[in-house]
């Protein structure tokens, strides 16, 4: 079955250049693109395109009743290869057309910061090449790198016809979108794509590529929609494995296997999951809640896996022990074997999407910030999101963020995970920096002493800076104290991320 992928997204998000890469590392797909064969027939000066021309240097896009046809019998010519489609079908009734004769497999919306793209754009009219001044610029400034031709800015990039445009979208294309959107549409941005599709078709099916193939299903929450994407990575010779997650199905009741005691008061527990292949389907950031009855009373708390989705089968907790007739931590650690616990989730407002970018907020209004440095300050069991985090970012290869882990204890003997955050440090010296530092030290502590909001660890963070988030879990009171402190010494509000 031929494979075709339409790329959609609003003027100047990259859909030409995210559609000639895969063009050039995917063998069989040939690239249709509305806007090339308009300006085709428009340099050939034919009777379509003089009419066609008048619109576009408007701004405007050529209106169906003229372009349909013309466009509909070009995809037609090409029916026999795999397609990259960009910029047809871009209205419903277009859709309604190719899904007659020639249906689309997977839609994907680009969704990438584009009004500076534009401006910066640069074309060369005679191959349709296209750069940009960031992101992709000439060898040699203003000359094709092919030809040596000037480069010229497209007739449409004028600012007002890009006003135009980006309307025109609102009003037409993100209406395509919606309508595949049913199952069978992913949103994500240029890169972020290329950079699955190039896994995809390096086809090495090492825990790395497992793990980022597992992400990529996340997004894909509908049946539908995954099994068009499978059809689409089969094509193209590369069939990851679907991972089943326990969280998508609901609430779960899961029984206690086994507990570790990692000191005198904090314990590992693993849980297993109902089926064996699951795996608990949490994003990195994100925490479950769990509830029982202590005491006769009902009782919820929120605890952060330590345990990610590579884990099958199981997830693992570490978790403290306080007392009270109503702790749920005390009724945990009471806990034998075959006990059963209610879990519930994801929950959290802070997701780590990769590469440095986080997601902020709760649902429509989630913001989204990058950062190259990141500081992680953990009190006691404050650790578990963050390490959550951390070991999401340096599992990643195609992750360059630089990372400081505060480790942030009363004593010594209160310090649990060394071994694991020791082995982390030693082997991504690179870019992971870690510092214990506890506020009573016994005779043989060399690291660093005090609370983390005192002068001595205060001096060990990186400069404040838009590129730098600190990310704290802890106590209350710590993160009280410490939020104070980072203002004190010129953090911003906004780049202090608090779990
Ligand atoms: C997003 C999130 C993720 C979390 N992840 C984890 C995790 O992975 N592991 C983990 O162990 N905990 C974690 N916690 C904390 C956890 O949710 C509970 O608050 C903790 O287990 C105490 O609950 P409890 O019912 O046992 O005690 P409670 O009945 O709530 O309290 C019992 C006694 O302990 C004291 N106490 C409770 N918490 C603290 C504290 N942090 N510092 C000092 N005294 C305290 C109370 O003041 C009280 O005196 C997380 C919390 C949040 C919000």
């Amino acid at each position: 079955m031929m494979q075709r992928v339409l790329l959609t997204g609003a003027v100047g998000c990259g859909k030409g250049t995210i559609a000639k890469k895969v063009v050039e590392h995917f063998e069989g797909f040939a690239y249709f693109c509305a806007g090339d064969v308009i300006r085709q027939h428009i340099s050939n000066g034919s009777e379509f395109g003089k009419r066609a021309s008048s619109f576009l240097k408007a701004g405007e896009h050529v209106p169906e009743n003229l372009v349909n046809e013309v466009l509909l019998q070009e995809v037609q010519r090409l029916r026999d290869s795999h397609l990259v489609l960009d910029g047809f079908p871009r209205t419903i009734a277009q859709v309604t057309a190719v899904e007659a004769s020639l249906p689309v497999s997977l839609c994907i919306e680009l969704d990438v910061p584009r009004k500076e793209r534009l401006s910066k754009r640069l074309v060369h009219i005679p191959s349709g090449r296209t750069y940009n001044l960031d992101y992709n610029p000439p060898r040699v400034p203003g000359k094709d790198d092919v030809t040596g031709e000037p480069l010229e800015r497209r007739v449409d990039d004028t600012d007002e016809a890009i006003r135009r445009r980006m309307e025109v979208y609102k009003k037409t294309e993100s209406k395509v979108a919606a309508a595949y959107s049913i199952g069978m549409s992913v949103q994500f941005n240029s890169d972020e794509l290329f950079y699955y599709l190039k896994l995809a078709a390096v086809g090495t099916i090492g825990a790395m590529t497992l793990h980022t193939a597992y992400k990529f299903y996340l997004n894909l929450r509908h049946e539908k929609g995954r099994s068009r994407w499978k059809e689409f990575l089969a094509a193209i010779g590369f069939i990851p494995p679907l991972i089943p997650t326990a969280l998508s199905s609901g609430p779960l009741s899961l029984s206690l296997d086994s507990k570790h005691p990692l000191n005198h008061n904090v314990t590992r527990f693993r849980f297993l999951l109902p089926e064996s292949d699951q795996v608990i389907g949490l994003r990195p950031g994100q925490h479950v809640a769990i509830a029982a009855t202590v005491g006769g009373k009902r009782v919820v708390r929120m605890y952060s896996p330590v345990s990610g989705n590579e884990a099958r089968g199981y997830v693992d907790v570490v978790i403290k022990r306080y007392e009270g007739d109503h702790a749920l931590s005390k009724h945990i650690h009471s806990m034998r074997e075959g006990e059963k616990l209610e879990w519930d989730g994801p929950r959290g407002h802070i997701v780590y999407k990769g590469r440095g970018a986080f997601l902020i907020g709760r649902s429509k209004k989630r913001d989204k910030r990058s950062f190259s440095h990141m500081t992680a300050i953990a009190g006691g069991t404050g650790i578990t999101p963050l390490l959550q985090i951390l070991k999401s970012s340096l599992e990643d290869y195609s992750d360059c963020s630089n990372l400081h882990l505060i480790f942030a204890n009363s004593t010594e003997k209160d310090v649990f995970l060394k071994e694991e955050l020791d082995m982390l440090a030693e082997t991504h010296s690179n870019r992971f920096r870690l510092t214990y530092t506890v506020s009573q030290p016994g005779d043989g502590w060399r690291a660093c002493v005090g609370r983390p909001d005192s002068a001595e660890v205060l001096k060990l963070i990186a400069p404040p800076s838009d590129n730098h988030v600190v990310m704290l879990c802890g106590p209350n009171p710590m993160v009280k104290a410490v939020v104070t402190a980072l203002k004190g010494i010129g953090h911003q509000e906004r780049n202090v991320l608090v779990f």
